[in-house]
């Protein structure tokens, strides 16, 4: 097996995984696959902590990572950051990366499609007509005419847009920045200015922002207000991009008309959530796409071997702009 740290003459580093959250132990075996015999450390004993040169984190234990005194580099397990950037002991003098990999983009470029797909052709009511033995056909209507939003084009963003550009929809992206050689028929917009034009042609308004102080609450009641009448909402962001007390009153207003939800505030979604019983509501448990574990295992020693080469990993995360 290759070695992705190009370490096979020198010590291999000392991993420890932390999360308040979940058992880590799958990714310790995914690290002994891409790297035998590395020393990986996880739940309440890590040992001498000076050992340690990498901390792979999802939602770690808050003033963990400071009490760390050789840590080189702090590893998201996901695309997102806001769980490391929840702790207020952050050590921010030490380089963080987030996990970026096609496999990711493809899971959710099928998730978005779904998601759109499902709502758009009315396929839950053939879910229905189908167990019942029912041949009954919902309208319909082509892609051409339905609009889909897709709020950030980055990484996963861009990969949706293009996605739901080639099936036919007309395909409408905003980001902080302009962006230019979008792929063909998508339409950009960006920054505060542009976002009341570009809400007004989303029929179908898809959330794939990083969580910032400033996309905290992005999906709220004066949002939905601009977008066209009955638009479906999909938010495969984060839970709190989503004001959760501005949704039903949205959908019972006939504002919106159907939302598909893969992030929540609370997760697991408590059992006795109001979302569980609308069936305006699809919800789902923050499944829209994941990153093999090998590959997280992978991008944490390659980041680590170009840092400590003094380069800079493509997936450094900057900080100030908190994503
Ligand atoms: P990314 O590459 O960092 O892209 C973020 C995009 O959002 C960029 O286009 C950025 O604009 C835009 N943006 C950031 N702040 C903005 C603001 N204030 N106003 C307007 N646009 C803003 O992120 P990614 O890798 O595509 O991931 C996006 C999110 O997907 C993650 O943060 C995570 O929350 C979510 N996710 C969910 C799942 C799941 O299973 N549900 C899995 C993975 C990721 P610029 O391009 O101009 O900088």
């Amino acid at each position: 097996m290759d070695d992705p740290t190009g370490m096979t003459t020198k010590k291999k580093p000392t991993i420890a995984l932390l999360s308040a959250v979940i058992n880590m132990q799958y990714l310790a075996d995914a690290f002994e696959q891409v790297a035998p015999g590395i020393d990986v450390r996880h739940g309440a004993d890590l040992g001498a902590l000076e050992d340690i040169d990498v901390a792979v984190c999802w939602f770690p234990p808050h003033g963990r990572l400071a009490q760390l005194p050789r840590l080189q580099l702090t590893q998201s397990l996901a695309a997102g950051i806001d769980h490391l950037l929840a702790d207020p002991d952050l050590p921010r003098g030490t380089p963080l990366c987030r996990i970026v990999d096609s496999t990711m983009a493809a899971g959710m470029k099928a998730y978005v499609s779904w998601a759109v797909v499902q709502q758009h052709r009315g396929m839950r009511a053939y879910v229905a007509s189908s167990a019942a033995g029912r041949w009954e056909e919902q309208p319909v209507v082509s892609p051409r005419s339905h609009r889909v939003g897709i709020a950030g084009l980055g990484t996963l963003g861009l990969a949706c847009a293009e996605a739901l550009a080639t099936i036919g929809y007309q395909v409408r992206g905003w980001s902080r920045t302009a962006k230019a050689d979008l792929p063909e028929g998508v339409t950009g917009f960006h920054g505060a200015d542009q976002l009341d034009e570009f809400l007004s042609g989303c029929d179908t308004l898809v959330c794939l922002l990083p969580l910032t102080p400033e996309t905290k609450g992005f999906l709220n009641a004066s949002l939905f207000a601009r977008l066209p009448r009955g638009a479906h909402l999909v938010n495969v962001g984060r839970g709190d991009h989503l004001v959760e007390a501005d949704l039903q009153p949205a959908l019972d207003s006939g504002q919106l008309s159907a939302a598909t939800l893969d992030a929540f505030s609370q997760e697991p979604l408590p059992a006795t959530h109001p979302f569980w019983a609308d069936p305006r509501i699809l919800v789902t448990p923050h499944i829209a796409t994941r990153t093999d574990s090998r590959v997280i295992a992978r991008q944490t020693l390659e980041n680590l071997a170009l840092l400590q080469q003094g380069g800079r990993p493509a997936q450094l995360v900057d900080l100030a702009r908190g994503y």
